[in-house]
């Protein structure tokens, strides 16, 4: 059977967890860091049992999600945070998923404590002088609390509106003498057209809540392969193999195939990849073509 991506709230959605398919008859499989569009499989399992896979599902559409949410903020060019009360347990999937789409790092305050060594792990408020501390966060009503200098300003509950933004944005220059301006974004702020009226208005954005962007769904079929040409923004499906684009001779990169063997990209690995695929992803979907 295969689990295939049924709906994305974003152009493609970047893949993550593929670590959770270790122990399980594993067929055919998408890399993490590796973007998908919808329809498109991300794994063939064979002689999985229903609450494994019931299970499985669950968890891969957060963490597809997540890392998804993550790789389209980045993909716009702004920074990306998460909140640290925003990562569910287990942290290490989420923090991974997180590195998958290429987040910048996990964000904690004094009441949540975040331990990683696989993703910066930013604590706000924190002195870095007399009178000046890293990030500070800040509510638009009550902008005054600590007079303090702030290498940058993290507004909760703001207005998603860009002249309100600009203003709040040179008002806090003025008053912590800010450079870096972030909004925070819950679940039902994270759409694709907001990502887009906030990417020349903020330096980046906070995650504070893993967003649903995607669905899932699975079927008795087996998973096509895959294999994406950079250059001519093609998905090619075959039942074969392919090395080069029969339309530009670029060579392909394989989005789900049979692999030589099971391997799970290493965490430290992981954002690097994701940076590199969200280079060469546009803000459209890639066209799929059946060969
Ligand atoms: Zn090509």
């Amino acid at each position: 059977m295969r689990i295939l991506i049924k709906w994305c709230g974003l152009p493609w959605c970047m893949f993550a967890g593929s670590w959770l398919f270790e122990g399980l008859n594993v067929v055919k499989y998408v890399r993490d860091a590796t973007p998908v569009a919808p329809p498109e499989p991300i794994v063939e399992l064979s002689n999985v049992n229903g609450d494994v896979l019931r299970q499985l599902l669950s968890r891969l559409r957060q963490l597809i999600s997540l890392a998804s949410a993550v790789a389209w903020a980045k993909r716009v060019g702004l920074r990306v945070f998460i909140y640290g009360s925003a990562v569910p347990d287990p942290v290490s999937d989420f923090i991974r998923a997180s590195l998958a789409g290429g987040a910048d790092g996990i964000l904690v305050d004094d009441f949540i404590s975040i331990n990683s060594d696989l993703i910066d792990v930013v604590h706000v408020n924190q002195r870095v002088g007399d009178d000046s501390v890293n990030y500070v966060i800040v509510s638009p009503d009550r902008p005054y609390q600590q007079s303090v200098r702030a290498y940058g300003v993290i507004v909760k509950d703001g207005v998603i509106d860009r002249d309100w933004l600009l203003r709040v944005r040179d008002r806090f220059r003025i008053i912590y003498g800010s450079r870096e301006f972030l909004v925070m974004l819950d679940n039902s702020l994270f759409r694709r057209e907001v990502i887009e009226e906030l990417q020349d208005v903020v330096d980046g954005v906070v995650i504070t809540e893993v967003p649903s962007l995607v669905s899932l769904d699975f079927d008795n079929y087996g998973a096509i392969n895959v294999f994406r040409c950079i250059n001519c923004y093609i998905d090619f499906e075959t039942e074969g193999e392919m090395r080069k684009c029969p339309r530009c001779s670029n060579r392909l990169r394989p989005i789900i195939r049979r692999w030589d063997k099971f391997t799970v990209i290493e965490p430290k690995v992981l954002r690097l990849k994701a940076v590199d695929e969200i280079r060469y992803m546009r803000l459209g979907t890639p066209k799929v073509i059946n060969y």
